[in-house]
């Protein structure tokens, strides 16, 4: 690492060390970065004069460029003109017969994606599927989708992907493969050892169960690096037996988040989001309290978040405990009127209250958030329990394995779909274990860091080429179905195993002889819809719950003035399985903004003491076990946490995953993976500069964000409207009124901050990456991004999260100083860009007051190279260096739904056009429509008191508004908890 010369961040940093020493200081009332909120002039004048986007050409790591390019896009030599699924693929719901063939046909499958299982639907295009949304007849997605659910189309055409079986470096054969592991047979097994991920697949769990049978000696393993052990260890310990909780959000008026977050990455997070934002519509409104050492997608939702030490979460869970009766209220937690007034709420709402915990914490906290929810009449309405859908055993599993490894009682290892030598816990040296093993076989989707120290290596075919069945979190079983054959030599696990059994490799044939035999009506149905009805686990009344737990501390004690390294899944990468995604490691994370890379999340309250600013690295160290990373300073943050996110320093990625970030796996022990006392961090005096884009596309010190209480909503419902014309007067002519005018509402109560829109819209609309020092310059090429506002103290900031697409502004302020008339208006009141006009002079974009343009400095999209040919959307143009792009509500859709509408010779109806982000997010934040029709969802939308323009003193009446964000704080803590 090299030092980075930044003056303006050190002086930036002294003027909000000085702010800090108060810690009551404010800048302005919605404010993105420290900086800024120190009001620093410094950092003001580096802003104005050195924007990002008009920084000078300078030379770039050609290097560099060209990997990424050739990462993500380089398909050479392969099949991308793959022929037509030979099998029978039943499209969603009726097919249109006589269908063009260039029309997109949608076929209904699953995915298991960071940690859950969704049902999505694929587009296709001549039978390559290009775009991946959520099924709306799915529990678990409700038509919304995550960022990794959208991203995994890119991880089907991904050119680093594995491509033939290798045999020591050298292609070999799957015939060859099988023909080795028939020696298996004669042994009945012994010494082979499997090592998969948690199953939640019916029908694997039966093969493995099969292959047990028939080979006695064998074992199974089960390893996730970001798994549900510590759910389930909870329930286990309150209930004597596993069970798995689910949350009924759209019933639960008062919520406690002890650390959970329920929003961005728990098991049936789209589903919930759902039914959390519509509890948050004025004027009714649920209340959710929040407690986590982290800053978190669900805290940042919160009415109340309180940030404390890992350890403190427990300490609070036995504060309410104690004060609802069911316990004695040992330790500090938080406030105690704080505490009780929290209590009080909860008792105001038996029945209609739920209190969770995060996997991270520890089965005590799980096991009291249980004995809260029983103590609150909570059981039954606002959660139930069912059986757990995965069968993950925990680490001590993979300990077990290692033993036995080291021990010499593995002759054969297996690995399916798993990378342990990657993300196994330090105290675990699998990698070092594996090599006592006589034969190393690995099945994966890369040659990734367990595959270079197998002899074998087999190329897995991906979830979009291959026939399975999943369990969503609720139990639901979805049918995985191919929607194309397999680019590659790749097999699914199901087939491995099924050659190893000596069954039918047909999955397909295997899948509806379990699910539907003998009725292929019913068959049929369920691929049309991608699931099996009523297959979700029925909930059972959970056996009553032994409160002995309580005797036992929560935690080892931990001084006050220990420090804590907290351990948590990417919120883009997640364990590390998608580090070769472009899309992913560019979509700036949630709440840092950070993108290509990961840093230790620090509170500011630390920064300070330590004198650290964004980018200064230090070194961790955890017993004997230590590592370097850049600091970021996280306004949320508890005062002694670090909190290190996993997924990154890939060795074996592929072009676009290796060396970014460093590896946290290296300071993770497997007695505790999530939190490890007795940090030690100490300054290195070198800094590095992140990929950050907070203080890209900044709106000039105006005030973008509006927000209030429901209290204020409830006394005067336009309390945050101007009290000047919403319209003033413009030298412009109106527009001609036409039957169509589109236009856009966003609900900033509703946006959870989670970019999935970013992602679909960047799948949809063919935007190119452009690699950390793009982004570092400001040239991230997303047509929409999601900015973050943080309001209040650095310590514990009320968050606000707005989505900002293209404002479609009435009065476009780009249109009129382009030269060549590449900017222009449509009838229908779209501002439209002509790629082959543009001449890249860039005045729109300086003109822009939403900075919403993005301009193609450099050559980022391929277009060469097959695969990407192959993955793109044939309905959008793909621009080349030189040329200004922005969004365009998705115009591709708007037409499909014109011709469709000529062809029936009617009107368009109201949401038939879904646009891209609208579609996938999962709170339905964002409605589209004809704003010219009153009736339309989108007119209602912003006939609302809270609805409001960006920048309206500007005149640019711009199609785009907002609804403006409340929280709904509780009256009995006022204005300062
Ligand atoms: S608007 Fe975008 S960021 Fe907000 S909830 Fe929807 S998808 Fe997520």
């Amino acid at each position: 690492m090299s030092r980075a010369t930044t003056p303006a961040a050190d002086v930036a940093m002294q003027a909000l060390r000085q702010r800090m020493d108060g810690m009551d200081a404010r800048g302005p009332r919605f404010w993105r970065a420290l900086e800024e909120l120190a009001d620093d002039a410094h950092w003001r004048d580096t802003l104005h004069t050195a924007l990002p986007q008009l920084a000078a050409l300078a030379p770039m790591d050609r290097r560099r460029f060209i990997k990424l390019l050739g990462a993500s896009l380089a398909l050479a030599g392969l099949a991308a003109c793959s022929s037509p699924p030979q099998e029978q693929l039943v499209p969603w719901l009726r097919q249109p017969e006589g269908m063009a063939a260039d029309t997109a046909r949608f076929y209904a499958s699953a995915l298991a994606c960071a940690g859950d299982v969704c049902g999505v639907l694929v587009e296709t295009h001549m039978g390559r599927p290009t775009k991946i949304e959520g099924n709306p007849a799915h529990p678990a997605s409700l038509g919304g989708s995550a960022p990794a659910l959208q991203a995994a189309v890119l991880e089907l055409w991904d050119p680093d992907r594995s491509q033939t079986p290798l045999h020591r470096g050298v292609a070999a054969t799957w015939d060859e493969l099988f023909g080795e592991l028939a020696t298996l047979s004669t042994a009945e097994g012994r010494g082979l050892r499997v090592l998969s991920g948690a199953i939640v697949s019916p029908t694997l769990a039966a093969q493995r169960d099969a292959l047990l049978q028939k080979f006695p000696g064998a074992r199974w393993h089960q390893y996730e690096a970001a798994g549900q052990g510590q759910t389930l260890a909870g329930t286990a310990l309150a209930f004597g037996t596993p069970l798995q909780p689910i949350h009924h959000f759209d019933k639960a008026r008062r919520i406690v988040a002890l650390d959970a977050n329920f929003l961005g990455s728990m098991p049936g997070r789209l589903a919930y989001a759902r039914a959390f934002a519509q509890q948050r519509k004025p004027p009714q409104m649920n209340r959710l309290y929040a407690v986590e050492p982290t800053p978190s997608l669900t805290g940042a939702m919160a009415d109340h978040c309180w940030p404390l030490a890992h350890h403190e979460v427990g300490a609070f869970a036995r504060q309410l405990a104690g004060l609802l009766g069911v316990g004695s209220a040992a330790g500090a937690g938080v406030d105690e009127k704080l505490a009780r007034a929290v209590a009080d709420d909860l008792l105001a709402h038996k029945g209609q209250s739920l209190v969770l915990a995060g996997e991270t914490q520890p089965p005590p906290v799980h096991a009291l958030a249980h004995l809260l929810n029983q103590a609150l009449g909570n059981i039954g309405h606002t959660v139930d329990y069912i059986a757990p859908t995965e069968t993950a055993d925990s680490a001590d599993s993979l300990a077990s394995l290692c033993t036995a490894m080291n021990a010499g009682e593995v002759g054969t290892l297996l690995v399916l779909d798993a990378n342990p030598a990657y993300d196994a816990p330090a105290d675990l040296p699998f990698a070092q274990a594996m090599t006592k093993v006589p034969r190393r076989i690995h099945l994966g989707l890369y040659r990734d860091e367990t595959a270079h120290l197998c002899d074998w290596h087999l190329p897995m075919a991906h979830a979009l080429e291959s026939w399975s069945d999943l369990r969503a979190w609720d139990g639901t079983v979805s049918i995985v179905q191919p929607l194309i054959e397999p680019l590659y030599a790749g097999r699914s696990m199901h087939q491995l195993l099924a050659a190893m059994l000596g069954q039918p490799t047909d999955i397909r044939a295997l899948l509806q002889t379990r699910w539907h035999p003998d009725d292929d009506e019913s068959w049929n149905r369920s691929l049309r819809e991608g699931l099996i009805a009523d297959s979700a686990t029925t909930p059972a009344k959970p056996p009553a719950i032994d409160a002995g737990f309580l005797a036992a501390p929560t935690l080892p004690p931990a001084s006050p003035a220990e420090f804590e390294l907290l351990f948590r899944p990417d919120p883009t990468l997640w364990d590390g399985r998608y580090a070769n995604n472009g899309w992913l490691q560019e979509l700036p994370k949630p709440l840092s903004q950070l993108t290509w890379g990961n840093a230790a999340l620090i509170s500011p309250a630390l920064a300070a003491e330590r004198k650290l600013a964004n980018g200064d690295v230090v070194e961790l160290r955890v017993g004997d076990r230590q590592l370097r990373a850049p600091v970021w300073i996280m306004p949320g943050q508890a005062a002694r946490s670090v909190t290190v996110h996993l997924g990154h320093g890939r060795r074996h990625a592929g072009h676009v995953g290796d060396g970014v970030g460093f590896d946290a796996y290296g300071l993770r022990s497997h007695a505790a993976p999530w939190r490890e006392g007795g940090l030690q961090m100490h300054a290195t005096g070198e800094r590095i500069e992140l990929a950050a884009t907070q203080h890209h596309h900044a709106m000039e010190g105006r005030a973008p964000v509006r927000a209030g209480t429901l209290a204020e909503y409830l006394q005067n419902a336009k309390f945050l409207q101007p009290e000047e014309p919403a319209t003033p007067p413009s030298l412009y002519p109106p527009k001609p009124p036409g039957e169509y005018a589109w236009g856009m509402a966003i609900d900033l109560n509703a946006c959870i901050g989670c970019k999935g829109c970013t992602i679909a819209c960047q799948a949809e609309n063919n935007i190119p990456i452009v690699g950390a020092d793009q982004v570092k310059r400001g040239r991230e090429m997303h047509w929409i991004r999601v900015d973050r506002y943080y309001e209040g103290s650095a310590h514990a900031p009320y968050t606000h999260h707005q989505p900002v697409p293209c404002m479609h502004c009435e009065h476009a302020p780009c249109e009129v100083v382009c030269p060549v008339g590449a900017t222009v208006h449509d009838a229908e009141g779209l501002n439209l860009q002509v790629y082959n006009r543009c001449v890249g002079t860039r005045f729109c974009s300086n003109n822009c007051p939403y900075k919403v343009r993005r301009f193609n400095f450099l050559q980022y999209a391929d277009v060469k190279t097959e695969s990407l040919k192959a993955q793109r959307n044939p309905d959008v143009s793909v621009r080349n260096r030189g040329v200004m792009e922005k969004c365009t509500y998705c115009i591709q859709r708007i037409e499909t739904a014109h011709i469709a509408a000529d062809r029936d010779d009617r009107k368009i109806a109201d949401g038939e056009i879904v646009t891209a982000c609208q579609a996938a997010c999962p709170t339905q934040a964002i409605t589209f429509g004809n704003i010219a029709d009153p009736d339309s969802a989108v007119s209602h939308a912003k006939a609302s008191p809270l609805d409001y323009s960006l920048l309206a003193e500007l005149n640019t009446r711009p199609r785009t508004s907002y609804g403006a964000h409340l929280r709904n704080p509780n009256p009995a803590l006022g204005d300062d908890a």
